[in-house]
């Protein structure tokens, strides 16, 4: 029986235990299989019929990067090690116990990043000697240019678990400038002359850097507050969860940038909540590539590379999504709850460009002669941009 492409698509979407097979192509696995994997992955398995071409993977799980436990917490890496696509940026994902501390460092790459749950103490200072400290919870960021020194430390009740960015695919959270480290491998007498103390007094300090460890939770941040030269002249965190969204019929989009977020500038993104059936529109950005981590829901997104490629791939929370520079795409909420996902891009500012903008502010003559469809496609288009549609046309 020939389905049509709706059921198709709607069939993959529904099976349990998916096969290959779409329409009268394709067979059952006979051999050795996985098909939990093979769930989690239905568009990879039986891919649209539209899909064609060699491509990049551009997905990534983080249940797939390495874990790297210490006593106060964990952190977890997607990194173009793990995801070559992701050319742009890295991520990691970390826990961090109450009172746990990711210790005093800095690195060659800007950090931002989203808090997932929990709260945190964040600290920095500036090259002007200028302190920032500041506490964080769900739906907030910060932001620390590269170089920068910096800390993150879980508060009560249960410290905290947050997604950091990093402006630089090669980026690896294992190379980073840390202060243990730097003093486990600078002589006693030269930090006793730096310091204009005794030597005795570096009689204790860690023999190997600490990167994750466990220390008491700290008191009030109004209590442990150091002024230093002033304050940051743009502060390090942003509240991007207390941002009014951009409302459509199918969910919201906040987008924060530097123009929002001053300290922000090398990375922009927006926080993107999608309806059961909607979809994030079909589009495309013009300055960078697209960084996705996925915090909740089912998503399908097909990337579209010109020269006749095209290929679709699955999400669910803690994966990775990449979308090289200039790739058209959309992202559809498959699952029965609204999908949530960060797009990070590598720039000052977020920009995009809509497909049925494009189409609505052409002459609809040339259009028409292009795609032969009929006006009262281009008229239905909203003036404004419509990040995200909703499930049914009206
Ligand atoms: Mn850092
Ligand atoms: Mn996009």
């Amino acid at each position: 029986m020939a389905l049509t492409k709706t059921n198709e698509r709607e069939q993959t979407k529904v099976s349990k235990s998916p096969q290959p097979i779409r329409g009268n192509q394709g067979a059952s696995i006979m051999g050795p299989t996985n098909p939990s994997r093979e769930a989690e992955n239905q568009d990879t398995l039986v891919p649209p019929s539209m899909d064609h071409g060699t491509m990049a993977n551009m997905r990534w799980s983080f249940a797939d990067s390495h874990m790297h436990l210490s006593e106060g917490g964990w952190g977890r890496q997607t990194t173009m090690r793990e995801l070559p696509s992701a050319k742009e940026a890295a991520g990691v994902n970390m826990r961090l116990t109450a009172g746990g501390v990711r210790e005093l460092h800095w690195h060659t790459a800007a950090e931002w990043a989203y808090m997932l749950k929990g709260r945190a103490r964040i600290t920095a200072i500036d090259q002007d000697s200028r302190a920032f400290q500041d506490d964080v919870g769900e739906g907030d960021l910060w932001y620390f240019p590269a170089g920068i020194p910096h800390s993150i430390q879980g508060l009560e009740p249960d410290g905290c678990e947050f997604l950091l960015v990093f402006d630089d695919g090669n980026f690896s959270e294992e190379a980073t400038f840390l202060l243990s480290d730097w003093l486990a491998h600078t002589p006693k007498d030269i930090l006793a002359k730096n310091f204009g103390v005794p030597e005795s007094a570096f009689d204790h300090i860690p023999q190997k850097d600490l990167w994750i460890f466990q220390a008491q939770v700290p008191g009030p941040l109004s209590q442990d507050r150091v002024a230093g030269r002033g304050p940051v002249p743009n502060t390090f965190s942003h509240h991007m969860r207390a941002q009014e969204p951009i409302r459509t019929k199918g969910g919201t989009v906040r987008i924060t940038d530097s123009s929002l977020f001053k300290a922000s500038k090398t990375i922009a993104s927006a926080f993107v909540e999608i309806e059961p059936g909607g979809m994030r529109e079909l589009h495309w950005h013009p300055n960078a590539d697209e960084w996705q981590y996925y915090i909740s829901g089912e998503a399908r997104m097909t990337v579209f590379a010109a020269e006749n490629n095209a290929r679709t791939f699955n999400f669910q929370a803690g994966d990775v999504g990449s979308v090289p520079f200039a790739m058209g795409h959309y992202i559809e909420n498959i699952g029965s709850e609204t999908l949530r996902f960060l797009e990070i891009f590598r720039s000052d500012h977020y920009a995009d460009v809509s497909l049925a903008q494009w189409l609505k502010f052409t002459p609809h003559e040339l259009v028409r002669a292009h795609l032969n469809i009929d006006e009262s496609v281009l008229v239905k288009i909203p003036e404004n941009k419509t990040p995200v549609v909703a499930a049914k046309a009206a």
